[in-house]
Parts: structure tokens; sequence; C-alpha cells
């Protein structure tokens, strides 16, 4: 009896040791995906800084015509959430609706026309 229960305590700490190291392996995968989201997060601000300063240098925007069009990009969606949440629209060839952040239908694969570089706006 004694050794059953024995084998059956090992069982239980190589599951636990399995688990343990499963775990280790996610968090490391998560822990990496949330560092490249940040470098490109990094690397958005940057652009948009960028672009922030020629329009206002260059075309005289006022940071209140910047904080108004924001206000109504956020509104496209229906919702002032300071988000901005990709459109959907119908493909031409095949009828499917889908978001407006492809370029081509990802049902049939016809080109999107007039698909944005900047989706939702
Ligand atoms: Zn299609």
């Amino acid at each position: 009896m004694s050794f059953l229960w024995e084998l059956a305590q090992d069982r239980r700490i190589n599951d636990a040791g399995a688990k343990a190291a499963n775990a280790r392996s996610q968090a490391s995968s998560a822990q990496e995906q949330t560092e490249q989201l940040e470098a490109r997060l990094e690397s958005l601000q940057l652009t948009t800084a960028a672009m922030w300063s020629l329009l206002r240098d260059r075309l005289g925007v006022s940071e209140a015509e910047l904080i108004e069009r924001m206000r109504q990009i956020d509104l496209l969606d229906g919702k002032a959430d300071g988000k901005m949440s990709a459109r959907v629209l119908e493909c031409a060839a095949c009828k499917r609706t889908m978001s407006t952040r492809f370029k081509r239908c990802v049902y049939c694969g016809s080109p999107i026309a007039g698909a944005s570089p900047f989706p939702g706006v």
C-alpha cells in the first residue's frame, strides 16, 4: 500500500513539475511578446510625434484642432472610449463583411478598393 501511495505521489510531483515548466515557458513567451509590443508602441509614438510636429510647424495646425479631430475619429465607431476600432466593410466580389484593416478580402482574396493605410479613419 505504501509503495502505491509513493508511486502516486511521485506522479503528482512530476505532473506539478511539468505544469510549472509549462507555465514558465508561457510566461517567458508573454514577456517576449510584451517587449515586442512596447518596442512597436515606442516606434509609433516617435512617428506620431514627428508627424504632429510637422503639421504644427509647417501647416500651423493647433493643438485644439488635433484634439477635436481625435475626438471625431474616436466617435466614428459610436463610442467615445479613447480607442480607434476598425470599421467593417463589404467585399464587392463576395459580399462578405470584414475589417477595413485588410487590403484584400480574407475570404476570396479580392483587392479592397480604397483600403486605407489608417484603418478606421
Ligand atoms: Zn470577398
